[in-house]
Formats: C-alpha cells, sequence, structure tokens
C-alpha cells in the first residue's frame, strides 16, 4: 500500500543540508548532520573509513539484505594555485560545466579552519576592458576566483593561509518557489538522500517494517567515480536513488520518478527494474522509464568494484544536471512512494 509522505520533512531537510558545502573530499559537514537527521527519526548511523554513513533498519526477514544509495556530496573545485594577482587558479571536482560557473559566488575553505568568500570568473570578466569578455572560451586555464579579500599579489593571498588543496564550494543557491518547484544546484544528488532519509522518516512514523533488512548507505564520493566502491558484504541488492535524467529524446519530466534500465555503464538487474515498473503502473505513479546516454551511479561504481550484488536505478526527474539545476516537490514525492512500495512488497 501507499503511505502519506511527510511534506514538512521533506522541506525541513532540502533546507538542512543543500545549504552544506559537501564538494567531494569534503563532506564531513554534511554527513555530520546526516547523522543528526537519522538519530532525529530513531535509526543508529555508522561511519566506513571513508566516511560514508550506514544506516540499517531491522526487516521481516533477514536473511536478505536491499540497499539504497544516494550521494551527498557534489561538484565543486579545488585551489590549484595562487596566481601572480592574487586570484586562485582552481581544479574541477566531479563534471563540472564551466560556462555555468562563471559569476558564481563560492567559499574557499582554507585548511587552518578560516573560510573566505570569492567568486568564480573569467580571466577576462570586463565587457569595458576585454575584446574577448564574451567569446573567451570559459575552461580551467581560462578562469579564476576572486576573492573578497584585500590581496594585490599572490603573497597577499598566501598570507591568509589559503594554498593549493583548500576545497572551493559553490553557492547552490537553493530556493523553493511558491508553485514547489526546487531550484538548486546539487540537486544531483542531495534530492535523492532527501528521499531516502524521507522514507526513513516514513517507516518510523508508520511503524513499519521493510520486507527484508534494509542498508541505506549515503556515500561521499560518487562524483568522482567512487562513492558505493565499498559497501556492507551483506547487501544482495543495490538500487541508488539518484537524479532522473531530462532532455533530449527522454520522457521524464521534474514530476516523475525515473526509473533507468540502462545508463553508460551498461543494463540495470532485469528483475529489479521489472519490479520498480510494476509497482510505479500500480500506484498510478508519475514515472518515466528511460536510458541515460551520460551516466553511471553509485551501482555502477559498486558493480565495478567487485561486489556480489544486483542493481537499480531511480530518482527524481532534475532538469539541467550538473548546472542550475531544477525538480518539483512532486519529484521527490513520486521516489518516495516507490521506493516505499519498493521495500514493503
Ligand atoms: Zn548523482
Amino acid at each position: 500500500m501507499l503511505y502519506d509522505v511527510s511534506r514538512d520533512f521533506i522541506i525541513k531537510t532540502i533546507g538542512e543540508i543543500f545549504s552544506i558545502d559537501s564538494p567531494s573530499g569534503y563532506c564531513k559537514d554534511v554527513i555530520k548532520k546526516i547523522e543528526e537527521l537519522v538519530s532525529e527519526i530513531g535509526y543508529k548511523t555508522e561511519l566506513n573509513r571513508k566516511g560514508n554513513c550506514i544506516i540499517e533498519v531491522d526487516g521481516k526477514d533477514n536473511s536478505y539484505c536491499v540497499g539504497l544509495c544516494a550521494h551527498v556530496d557534489t561538484l565543486g573545485a579545488m585551489v590549484r594555485s595562487i596566481n601572480s594577482d592574487g586570484t586562485l587558479r582552481f581544479t574541477s571536482i566531479g563534471g563540472n560545466i564551466l560556462n555555468t560557473l562563471d559569476g558564481e559566488y563560492c567559499k574557499i575553505y582554507s585548511r587552518s579552519g578560516k573560510v573566505f568568500t570569492g567568486t568564480i570568473l573569467s580571466t577576462s570578466p570586463a565587457i569595458h576592458v576585454f575584446k574577448d569578455a564574451r567569446d573567451k572560451e570559459r575552461s580551467e586555464e581560462n578562469m579564476c576566483v576572486r576573492l573578497d579579500e584585500k590581496v594585490r599579489k599572490k603573497e597577499d593571498t598566501e598570507k591568509l593561509g589559503i594554498m593549493a588543496g583548500d576545497f572551493i564550494a559553490v553557492d547552490p543557491k537553493t530556493q523553493i518557489t511558491k508553485n514547489d518547484f526546487i531550484k538548486s544546484r546539487y540537486i544531483d544528488d542531495k534530492g535523492g538522500t532527501t528521499c531516502v532519509l524521507s522514507l526513513l522518516e516514513l517507516l518510523k512514523r508508520e511503524i513499519i517494517k521493510p520486507n527484508y533488512k534494509l542498508k541505506i548507505i549515503i556515500s561521499t564520493y560518487e562524483e568522482v567515480g567512487h562513492g558505493s566502491s565499498n559497501i556492507p558484504q551483506d547487501i544482495d541488492e543495490l538500487i541508488a536513488v539518484d537524479m532522473g535524467c531530462i532532455g533530449d529524446d527522454l520522457s521524464c519530466t521534474e514530476y516523475d520518478v525515473s526509473i533507468c534500465p540502462k545508463d553508460s555503464s551498461g543494463p540495470y538487474d532485469y528483475d529489479i527494474t521489472t519490479k520498480l515498473i510494476q509497482l510505479a503502473k500500480k500506484y498510478n505513479l508519475n514515472y518515466a522509464v528511460d536510458i541515460y546516454p551520460q551516466y553511471g551511479s553509485d551501482v555502477s561504481a559498486a558493480l565495478r568494484a567487485g561486489n556480489n550484488i544486483k542493481g537499480g536505478l531511480i530518482g527524481p526527474g532534475v532538469h539541467a544536471s550538473h548546472g542550475m539545476e531544477r525538480t518539483h516537490y512532486e519529484g521527490l514525492e513520486n521516489t518516495i512512494k516507490l521506493l516505499t512500495a519498493y521495500v514493503t512488497e
């Protein structure tokens, strides 16, 4: 059967986790928040060595284990070097669309613990000065971070304690509109993370035991390819709850849960995918079944790492992924409903 999804919980969770900077490799703050949220719901958490958060839920039959993974790490950047004028040269973390970063506000997390603000810009940023301001390719070598500090030369920036290896996080600019659009960077995959946390909240509130033991993994290195490379060995099947693709010949919208039978890493498990489609039909959910042409998930990472599992992939439809993303409350709602149906039927 279907259960009511808690709107309050979803909105609260978006408010709490979307605003915490978490580029891949710098997820300690967001994972701490996840641990707090999960313990408020009433479940225990454990961390693996690289900092993924794992939550176990007792099932009716604990001889089989269903895993669900969502990643809380995001794209970002890292300081590569300091330019002679005191601006920062950066290296991308994950698959950024650099054009969309031009003009974005960011924060620099120095290893001394100080946090600085700045703006990502082209190295020809002023139309009144540079002939190529419009046309200059937005590439790592043609972009920099302008610090909000009185720096004129490299040494000034060094004195602040900023150095190569400092993390750069881009402002996600999260907004929820009156008509329930969620506009933000990094809905991939804080949207999916919100969905699996909402499933936990629902199971606890309705006092439901899933059919099988459930292990939820909130992973931290997905955007760089190895989020769920290591998973608890009792997991028999793993479903990635990650963003659904929108565009070109794909049928998904921001209001749907997307079910993916195949991405760039190959086909997902036949039986899992079929069951997901059947449940979406049975409960009249808004859903789409789409091939993702340029995509790999945490399940792909787990399979490549040699885990003895079968895998699936679902998630809310996300428009303009890895750019200024947008989804809709209904996309999250349909995803949570499908997850609930999957683990209880
Ligand atoms: Zn993702």
